[in-house]
């Protein structure tokens, strides 16, 4: 075209969009959930910004927000229409054409590898995924500000953009246009688009058409089958309902005078059903729908399911309804992002209407691993995404979310056969869904212990319930993992404290001096080996009124031996004589110990020193 203004994709987005072409073994079927996820992020934007500026929705079919898809048989289109917020020439040149978001070339080097696109829509590229089905694609889009513009790409490294001087206005939105490539004929029929938005786009929250056909019967006159005229044959039909009735009375006496033919019709045909999962009763909510609504909500569409969900309603000062999901798998840059970004990974809604998914006043960070989504009536709705951010209810709206998203979890585990120490109890647990639950926690654990141990840290207020939830090895736990609750239970009668010690590995601790006596005497000690635990140890300091004691420092009470005052005294002149030889050594003091058994000495960290682990940790920083 002549008015055609060329521009060649950034690197990154050529190399994906070659991968996208010849990844032939992906299913690609994801091209559709991922515009229509699209459409229904630009619908969002507009609703939203119509709460403070009604004008901005314009009227007539403007102010339908809808997604409309539609097939043309003959040029082998697909098209796929929304009202949403449209975007700009800029916006165009931007969004389709370069990447802004961080670890994608994280993905597009894991596709080279696993040629699995289907995690696509996590790395904020899905639009591309539209190469899988086309050859060719057009974009055409009406925002507010600017004349409405087509975008266009055969992948070749290059697109362009134009003026749009010949399509029909759009009004508002976008819409895109597939040329389907001819491998991928399939998408144009209609059954098949409608099985798949069944599958994948259920729970969008606009309501998503499809232009489909429909086989309508239409009764004729019998001998002019042809006729157009409509009202001759609705009177027609009308004559006939009333002889039908006459019919049954004086059977085979008489002869129809109309007959019935098929005649195609095209119609809007709604393809989900748009009222919100969090809306309905838990109760009447299949596991399966919850599944189903995590992955377009996570856009995880891995087979795994979410490890447990949480849909409560909390009623009160602050009402809102929330829907918590803990995902199967941690996200690739969960904790690379840990330290710099606030962002929740939960939805806000008010009264319906999404308000936004960067709200960082919803969860602490260390929590930012869960999915999901809040749905409040008692905040506002005119007023902008910062006077919200600084709401008052929503201090009580992430009390209560940590509340249940900590009870959830803590339900992961006790319902865990695997997790239970406690014979009795599984035994009365024993129920048909307990296999399906099995090794559920520690699947939980690998994934996101460490967010577990960073909320004890962080979170002061709900330490003691994260810390039931923490896992660790002990001199006696054999290889497995086992929890603070265990170790109590198993604690010697008259031990006090909670012992455990840190370093760098299990082999390495085994080792350890410091735990000669300790193991001799058949004490239980916990062995932490994640340099996050050395950090951990610094905030949690009693659990359950038992102190937490690290047996490399000083402080260590073991039962007393009848001897030691004895050694005490008779060794007291050597101790007193080391301590003079070790002054310059930064030593604080020589003691005679009960904590060895075969070792002869042993350096000891002060009780508010750091240990030997933390020294190393600190000299490789390797937190
Ligand atoms: P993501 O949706 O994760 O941002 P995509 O690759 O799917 O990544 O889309 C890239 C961007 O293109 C979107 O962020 C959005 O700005 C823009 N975009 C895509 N489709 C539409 C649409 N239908 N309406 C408005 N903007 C769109
Ligand atoms: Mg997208």
């Amino acid at each position: 075209r002549s008015n055609a203004e060329k521009f060649e994709f950034q690197a990154e987005v050529s190399r994906l969009m070659d991968i996208i072409i010849n990844s032939l073994y992906s299913n690609k079927d994801i091209f559709l959930r991922e515009l229509i996820s699209n459409a229904s992020d630009a619908l969002d934007k507009i609703r939203f910004l119509s709460l403070t500026d009604k004008e901005i929705l314009g009227e007539g079919d403007n102010t339908k927000l809808d997604i409309q898809i539609k097939l043309d048989k003959e040029n082998k289109i697909i098209s796929i229409r929304d009202r949403g917020i449209g975007m700009t020439k800029e916006d165009l040149i931007k969004n389709l054409g370069t990447i802004a978001k961080s670890g994608t070339s994280a993905f597009v080097e894991k596709m080279q590898t696993s040629g699995d696109l289907n995690l696509i829509g996590q790395f904020g590229v899905g639009f591309y995924s539209v190469y899988l089905v086309a050859d060719y694609v057009e974009v055409i889009s009406k925002h507010n500000d600017d004349k409405q513009h087509v975008w266009e790409s055969k992948a070749d490294g290059a697109f362009a953009i134009s003026e749009d001087t010949w399509n029909e206005p759009l009004g508002r939105g976008t819409e895109i246009r597939l040329h389907l490539s001819d491998g991928a004929q399939e998408y144009l029929d209609e059954f098949k688009l409608k099985e798949l938005v069944k599958k994948y786009s259920e729970f969008i929250n606009f309501p998503i058409y499809l232009w489909a056909s429909k086989e309508v019967d239409e009764e004729v006159p019998a001998d002019e089958e042809d006729s157009s005229d409509e009202d001759d044959t609705d009177e027609t039909k009308s004559d006939e309902e009333g002889e039908e009735e006459d019919a049954e009375k004086e059977e085979d006496e008489k002869k129809p005078k109309t007959k019935t033919v098929k005649k195609t019709t095209y119609e809007w045909e709604l393809l989900n059903d748009v009222k919100a999962i969090w809306l309905r009763n838990p109760k009447e909510v299949t596991e399966e729908e919850y599944t189903k609504f995590y992955r377009s909500l996570a856009k995880d569409f891995s087979d795994e399911k979410p490890l447990a969900w949480s849909h409560f309603t909390a009623e009160g000062d602050v009402e809102f309804k929330a829907l918590l999901f803990v995902p199967p798998k941690a996200p690739h840059d969960l904790y690379e992002s840990y330290y710099n970004s606030n962002k929740s990974n939960l939805k806000l809604y008010v009264r319906r209407v999404f308000i936004s998914d960067e709200f960082d006043e919803l969860l602490p960070k260390y929590l930012n691993f869960l999915r999901g989504l809040v749905d409040s009536d008692t905040l506002p709705l005119n007023v902008s995404r910062e006077m919200l951010q600084q709401h008052s209810s929503l201090k009580t709206i992430k009390k209560k979310l940590i509340r249940k998203a900590l009870d959830m979890i803590r339900k992961l585990a006790d319902e865990d056969p695997d997790e239970s120490n406690d014979k009795d109890k599984t035994d009365i647990e024993e129920s048909s869904d307990s296999n399906e639950k099995k090794g559920q926690y520690m699947k939980f654990w690998n994934e996101f212990g460490k967010s577990i141990k960073l909320g004890i840290i962080e979170d002061a207020t709900n330490r003691n319930r994260l810390a039931k939830l923490l896992r660790f090895e002990t001199t006696k736990s054999d290889g497995k993992l086992t929890s603070l609750d265990q170790y109590i239970s198993r604690m010697k009668s008259g031990q006090k404290d909670i012992f455990y010690i840190t370093g760098a590995s299990k082999e390495q601790l085994e080792k350890s001096p410091f735990l000669e006596r300790l193991t001799k005497k058949n004490y239980e000690v916990i062995l932490f080996t994640d340099p996050v635990d050395e950090y951990l140890m610094q905030y949690l300091m009693d659990y359950e009124d038992k102190k937490f004691q690290n047996v490399s420092k000083e402080g260590l009470k073991i039962e007393k031996d009848s001897k030691d005052k004895e050694l005490k005294e008779s060794f007291k002149e050597l101790t007193k004589w080391w301590k003079g030889a070790l002054a310059s050594e930064n030593i604080d003091d020589v003691k005679i110990s009960n904590r060895l058994a075969d070792t002869p000495c042993v350096v000891v960290t002060s009780k508010y020193g750091w240990s030997a682990n933390m020294e190393r940790i600190m000299q490789s920083q390797t937190l």
